[in-house]
């Protein structure tokens, strides 16, 4: 069962302290997500800023509100992204800028921040298209995601010109603090969270999430990738070396409490859905774009079915890697799988057993 120990969220432009020196923020997004929660922690000579929002409408008019009272009159010190997305780093070129600070990051978020806030639609390739018909998209979904790779250069300021490296463990020190780096991958190439012992506090970004499942997909540009493999192994990790009483403070939604019932639910529910998709595949060879009624259940509108498809071909590469399904190209060029486990009927007999007879993990 989750806890959300904070009944309010911030106002725009203003600050909610969460745990000592540790301060939650809003800033908007346009689109269904409408909001991006951020964090400034305080140290003895500055602020670091945990996360930056997109570069669009007020975000930065809010930034400059919390600079001018909230700051306490000490300056921007750091600024750390969590990963590339540009929603969580849109904005720290402009604050690094700004405040001529350093830009902290992995470096698998920060190379491929680069790439993918340069590209644009003449970076779109056979590959691309080749990925996009295989999918089941056809036509419809080649003009879409050549019209989205270069989408990203009108919501990001760009990056910062030089980072600060995190890694697996690097520790930082804040006001005597210490706060260590835990990294996720599978949402993006090398998520890095934070986590402060002495405060018992998760800063997850991303990577866990109370009320929505992180997107896992596999795109044009790596098509044969298996992120939902390194997703689960992820939160196995988590799962070992964070506490289940942390006070979780993520990117989306509200803190919350319950860090290891959320981890065990994640697991399961891509758990759930890679025997759904089994299942479904028995029944006939299928493509990626057929089987995203067994995924998603709700109407899919354009801006969500590039996602939605991501996060299909992420589980069906899964099974395709580990030999569960094999795959056909059809004459349209599209991928169709087909199951070929032989254990697939008992796993479902047992997976249903399981279901009728114990409670699901509550959240
Ligand atoms: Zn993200």
């Amino acid at each position: 069962m989750l806890e959300f120990p904070f009944a309010e969220v911030p106002a725009a432009g203003e600050l909610i302290q969460v745990a000592e020196g540790v301060h939650w923020l809003r800033m908007p997004l346009p689109m269904a997500l409408d909001h991006i929660n951020l964090y400034l922690i305080e140290d003895e000579d500055g602020w670091w800023v945990i996360d930056s929002g997109m570069d669009v409408g007020p975000t930065r008019d809010h930034w400059e509100q919390i600079f001018e009272h909230h700051l306490q009159g000490k300056p921007v010190k750091a600024v750390v992204a969590t990963h590339w997305h540009p929603d969580h780093t849109g904005l720290a070129g402009w604050l690094c800028d700004r405040w001529r600070v350093p830009f902290y990051a992995t470096q698998g978020e920060y190379l491929t921040g680069l790439v993918f806030f340069r590209a644009s639609s003449d970076d779109f390739g056979w590959t691309n298209e080749q990925h996009q018909l295989r999918s089941g998209r056809g036509q419809a979904g080649i003009e879409s995601s050549r019209k989205n790779m270069g989408g990203m250069r009108h919501i990001t300021h760009p990056l910062p010109t030089s980072y600060r490296r995190l890694e697996e463990g690097t520790r930082l020190t804040i006001k005597g603090r210490t706060w260590r780096v835990v990294i996720g991958k599978g949402h993006s190439p090398e998520h890095a969270c934070l986590y402060c012992e002495s405060l018992n506090v998760l800063i997850s970004g991303d990577q866990v999430i109370p009320r929505i499942t992180s997107n896992i997909s596999v795109s044009g540009h790596e098509p044969e990738g298996n992120p939902l493999k390194a997703w689960l192994a992820s939160l196995e990790h988590f799962l070992e070396v964070l506490p289940a009483d942390a006070l979780v403070l993520p990117a989306h939604n509200t803190p919350f409490f319950g860090l290891h019932a959320r981890l065990r639910y994640l697991i399961e529910h891509h758990e759930d859905h890679l025997i759904a998709l089994e299942e479904a595949c028995l029944a006939q060879p299928s493509s990626a774009v057929e089987l995203l009624p067994v995924l998603f259940q709700r109407e899919l509108d354009e801006q969500h079915i590039g996602l939605a498809v991501g996060e299909c071909i992420a589980h069906l590469n899964y099974l395709y890697h580990r030999g569960q399904l094999e795959r056909h190209v059809d004459e349209q060029g599209c991928f169709r799988y087909r199951s070929v486990d032989d254990t697939l009927p008992l796993r479902l007999r047992k997976q249903r057993h399981r279901a009728e007879t114990s409670e699901p993990i509550q959240v």
